[in-house]
């Protein structure tokens, strides 16, 4: 495996000459820097990354080349991948709910901003330096996401005025955060985010001295380019019009920024009248798509790499273990056409894809190679 370059203007060019049977993933370092470069350009504060949306050396060097320094970990495995790419990089702990050896952990790395969605959780973070910014996590009810986030962590708007009461009290930091739920193609949610923040702000009767409006950012998953400028300039303007002195805002998108920067090429391994058999499939590189439906931005090519084109037709799409639950959530028009041994290239699979192979059955797209060329 290791990492691997190809001088190859597209994955077409690459998989007519190298012939992979295993499923493999193309990076394209010039999209992610396209990427971060309108996050840091356009987002009105600091540009975070949410690690566990694709952990792979690739994005977390790629992030940090683009001018990217702080990063959203979990875990202190997480931490240390960090650590061991970008040593300089600031650390936010934003998992509300740790282990003693875990807030160990954070301390030894240095994290400088902890978020906490409830009183037991936040007691046990007294160790900390006076003056570290904690930020409580709020959650109302959800609206406009692909994909619930409130349903596990967050604070309801009360709860959230009296853990930022008791971070004051504690000598630490009150910041406020909140993670509007994955794949949110309008801004409105966020607005309502903004607004609520400020109102539990004011009854709490603290300042906040920041104000950090999580992930959710789109990717394109076929409806088209999302508008990351519109989303940003609402955002900008929801906090100039909730707060007297609006807090410096934070972001710390995963999909939105990885997303884009990575295809995946599968195998089609047998053709059958009402259904295919691919190299990989939800134990693989398309675990996501029983929650939020196939990706839209797809093509298949012959084993030259030709496009095949010519009349779709839907086919149930199987992957390659031996589970019988294996197979797509919804049958995938595919040109009628399609042969054993052609590929389908697969657009926009940078996030929560390889972050998410199991392995199962020995099977799993691993295999990453590097555009140099562009894409
Ligand atoms: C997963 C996660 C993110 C990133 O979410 P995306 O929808 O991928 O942008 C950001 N913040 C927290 C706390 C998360 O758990």
């Amino acid at each position: 495996m290791g990492r691997e370059q190809a001088l190859m203007p597209s994955p077409e060019t690459w998989l007519a000459r190298e012939q992979p049977d295993e499923p493999v993933f193309f990076f394209c370092p010039q999209r992610l820097g396209a990427v971060a470069g309108r996050f840091l350009a356009g987002f009105p504060g600091l540009v975070s990354y949410a690690v566990k949306a694709n952990p792979l050396p690739e994005m977390i060097e790629g992030l940090w080349l683009a001018g990217l320094r702080a990063f959203d970990v979990a875990s202190p495995a997480e931490m240390a991948l960090v650590r061991a790419h970008c040593p300089g990089a600031v650390l936010h702990y934003h998992n509300p709910v740790r282990s003693q050896a875990e807030i160990l952990a954070g301390l030894a790395q240095g994290c400088v901003s902890w978020s906490v969605d409830r009183m037991s959780e936040l007691e046990k973070l007294s160790a900390l330096p006076a003056g570290t910014e904690i930020a409580v996590r709020l959650k109302l009810p959800v609206a406009g996401a692909a994909y619930d986030f409130g349903a596990k962590f967050g604070a309801e708007p009360a709860g959230a005025v009296a853990l930022l009461r008791r971070v004051t009290e504690m000598g630490l930091t009150p910041s406020l955060t909140f993670h509007p739920g994955t794949q949110c193609r309008s801004a409105e949610p966020w607005a309502r985010y903004i607004q609520a923040a400020a109102e539990v702000a004011g009854e709490a009767g603290v300042a906040l001295h920041r104000l950090n409006v999580g992930g959710g950012f789109p990717s394109d998953r076929g409806e088209g380019h999302p508008d990351l400028e519109t989303i940003f300039s609402t955002i900008a303007d929801a906090a100039r019009a909730a707060f007297k002195t609006p807090p410096e805002l934070v972001c710390e998108p995963g999909r939105g920024l990885c997303a884009e920067a990575f295809m995946l090429a599968l195998r089609v391994k047998a053709v059958e009248p009402e259904a295919i058999f691919v190299n990989d499939g939800i134990y693989g590189g398309m675990a996501e798509w029983r929650d939020l439906g196939p990706m839209g931005r797809l093509r298949v090519v012959d084993p030259e790499g030709r496009l095949r084109a010519g009349r779709a037709q839907d086919r149930v799409v199987f992957g390659p273990t031996c589970d019988s639950l294996d197979r797509l959530p919804e049958p995938l028009a595919l040109p009628a056409g399609i042969k054993d041994g052609d590929f389908i290239i697969c657009e926009g699979m940078g996030a929560y894809s390889r972050a998410l192979v199991t392995g199962f059955n020995g099977y799993g797209a691993r295999r990453v190679v590097r555009m140099t060329a562009g894409c």
